[in-house]
């Protein structure tokens, strides 16, 4: 598989480091508020990607954390706690609105059929493994203790901007940095990796260190998180893009100091949702949730496949408008695939050949809407229909838009619905009332289905 590996800037084969075994980890919520759509596509993206992985026959070993302590309103070390936030805000602790938001994360994960990492990990609850991380940053020299914090001194690296050109949006952190410049770095770009109350008096949570009582920059959590899990080599690391610099850049840093080697070989970036104003983000306010999408009808898988018609590595533009073309052709193709009947053996061959057309679109840096046109492929093949479905329903445990469960609902469905219309009809035609049976048959005939009279009563089929 061809990805493309933001350490390096191009795309690469993917080689795991031993075998076929893989170890992926993900930057999980940050749990103040409800996820946002736009959060949401990085899952999307990343969860076919692991099962795409799986797919293509490797071992997958995924971990995720949850941030609940440590992530500052700005994504360099300054503002509220994130979590301080959340808890203000809606009068609970900040465990409160721990468990509630990662309750409800889980919850979209689960309508965007998002499988739930191997490992899901609370910053919170590895706060030990942090300090001994911290420590040895310490002993080793790469870490200093400055107005009660504890900072990674990025000086002692030779190339610290390990992902090379930052983009305009890396770039207003930077910004953000200077304007609220911290006076005990020693250099602008050095990070915290412990806080102690000398810096937030009103830190929900704290713990004792050997810096005194405090907290867990945000950055930490994550190397220690994957370290503790996945062990001293990681061979994929996803998260936005937003996450690249600082957070993922200064995870590279304290990482590798730590180990003595280097980390990860391949970091994978979705690029953001928008919508009019720009970037969807929490801190703005009004944003788009799962929970509002239902409400306003949209099934939560056409928010799936609408992601799955871009590439992960262009930004990608929301609107209603948008998501309404996404609804027609989701329902178009369910209804295609409702049609196909189980109508013998399925052709292997014919199988492997299609799999071979996804295959060929997903093992280029994962191109979901060429693997999407894969499936219309299918539909379009000169095969039986038992092949078809059984090859669609292969594809759909990466692209996972329910494609064939709601085939088997709709199946029924449409089944029931078309044999009542059926049984009307007879009767209206038993009571000589032709209108009414000529108006069911023209009904039927407009959504493409023909009557058949048999021997053994009416049948129907589509007529195409
Ligand atoms: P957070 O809960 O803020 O820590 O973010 C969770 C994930 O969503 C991170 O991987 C972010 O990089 C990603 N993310 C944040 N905003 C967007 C956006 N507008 N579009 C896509 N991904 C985003
Ligand atoms: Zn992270």
């Amino acid at each position: 598989m061809i990805l493309y590996n933001t350490l390096g800037q191009k795309k690469m084969e993917f080689v795991p480091h031993e075998g076929n075994k893989v170890n992926m980890y993900t930057c999980g919520p940050t749990v103040y508020h409800y996820a946002h759509i736009g959060n949401l596509r990085t899952y999307i993206m990343e969860d076919v990607l692991e099962k795409y992985l799986r797919y293509s026959g490797y071992d997958v070993k995924r971990v995720m954390n949850i941030t609940d302590v440590g992530h500052l309103t700005s994504d360099a070390d300054t503002g509220d706690d994130k979590m301080v936030e959340g808890a203000k805000r809606e009068h609970k602790t900040v465990m409160e609105i721990a468990k509630f938001y990662t309750d409800a994360f889980f919850e979209d994960c689960k309508k965007l059929n998002i499988k739930t990492p191997d490992v899901v990990e609370p910053a919170t609850n590895c706060i030990d493994d942090f300090i001994a991380m911290v420590q040895k940053l310490v002993d080793d020299g790469y870490a200093y203790v400055a107005g009660g914090n504890v900072y990674f001194d990025t000086s002692k690296l030779d190339n610290y901007y390990v992902f090379g050109n930052m983009n305009a949006d890396d770039l207003e952190v930077g910004v953000r940095e200077d304007v609220d410049s911290d006076e005990n770095k020693r250099t602008k770009t050095d990070f915290v990796l412990w806080f102690t109350k000398s810096k937030f008096e009103d830190q929900a949570l704290k713990w004792d260190s050997p810096w005194g009582v405090g907290y867990p920059g945000w950055h930490i959590e994550c190397s220690s998180i994957s370290i503790k899990h996945l062990g001293e080599y990681l061979d994929i690391h996803c998260g936005g893009v937003d996450n690249a610099f600082p957070h993922h850049t200064n995870e590279i840093a304290q990482s590798e100091a730590f180990l003595g080697h280097k980390w990860c070989n391949y970091w994978f970036h979705v690029l953001h949702l928008n919508d009019a104003r720009g970037k969807m983000s929490k801190s703005k306010g009004e944003f788009l949730t799962v929970s509002l999408l239902e409400e306003k009808g949209y099934n939560p898988l056409v928010y799936r496949m609408f992601c799955l018609q871009s590439h992960y590595r262009k930004p990608l533009t929301f609107s209603f408008e948008s998501l309404d073309n996404t609804v027609k052709a989701y329902d178009k193709l369910t209804k295609r695939i409702a049609s196909l009947k189980n109508d013998g053996e399925v052709d292997t061959a014919k199988a492997e050949e299609l799999d071979k057309k996804f295959r060929e679109a997903m093992d280029n840096d994962l191109n979901t809407s060429l693997g999407l046109t894969a499936v219309y492929d299918v539909l379009k093949a000169d095969t039986n229909d038992a092949t078809k479905r059984y090859i669609i329903e292969k594809f759909d445990t990466v692209l996972g838009l329910g494609l064939t469960s709601i085939q088997e609902e709709k199946q029924d469905d449409i089944g029931a619905e078309i044999e009542a219309l059926i049984a009307q009809r007879q009767e209206a035609r038993a009571a000589k009332d032709w209108a009414t049976a000529d108006k069911i048959r023209d009904e039927l005939l407009a959504r493409k289905i023909k009557l058949i009279d048999t021997p053994d009563g009416v049948k129907w089929e589509y007529t195409e």
